[in-house]
């Protein structure tokens, strides 16, 4: 039934909910409608309008997480499929300082890579090869791993998203909803 981009009560997002969660929520007093799709869902008494984006009521501070955990999954997302060295489809992950070299699995050394350049560069520095990169790896905006978790991003939402990335996981965004009331 769709989905419904959550807004902490400072406009900041939180998570992507499902439209049922949503209404339950706005229903229960505890977020507010900001933006809806034209849509309406009916009871037998009342009709409530679908919610694209909602916001909490209240704030909720949200436990501070330094960094967005590191996955396969999660360097393809903020690396788009895309190999950093030639932006052909991704494959492979790379260590851009091998680990054999002391490289570490850190979100600054891990990159999307296809299948070529992976072997290309076997346990060489970037420096021994003539591959470079296209950008310097960092760790994902944590709105945006949020985002690559529920898929794509319906366009209601962008108003409310940062654009880009930072440099630097924000304090705040969980991949899951924990912090938000049921
Ligand atoms: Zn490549």
């Amino acid at each position: 039934m769709g989905r419904a981009l959550l807004l902490n009560a400072s406009f900041e997002p939180l998570c992507v909910v499902p439209v049922r969660r949503a209404v339950v929520l706005v229903l229960k007093e505890k977020a507010e409608v900001v933006s809806r799709n034209g849509a309406e869902i009916r009871s037998e008494r009342l009709s409530i309008p679908v919610p694209n984006v909602i916001r909490l009521v209240h704030y909720v501070r949200v436990p501070f997480r330094s960094r967005v955990p590191l996955s396969r999954r999660a360097v393809f997302a903020r690396d788009s499929h895309r190999c950093q060295y030639c932006g052909h489809a991704a494959e492979n992950i790379d260590h851009v300082v091998p680990r054999s070299r002391g490289g570490e699995h850190s979100w600054e050394n891990v990159v999307a890579s296809c299948r070529a350049c992976n072997a290309r560069k076997e346990d060489r520095l970037l420096s021994e090869t003539e591959l470079s990169l296209r950008r310097i790896p960092i760790a994902p905006h944590a709105t945006l791993w949020v985002v690559a978790t529920a898929g794509s991003i319906d366009p209601s939402w962008e108003p409310y998203l940062p654009s880009g990335r930072s440099p630097r996981a924000r304090p705040g965004l969980r991949a899951s909803s924990a912090a938000v009331p049921a």
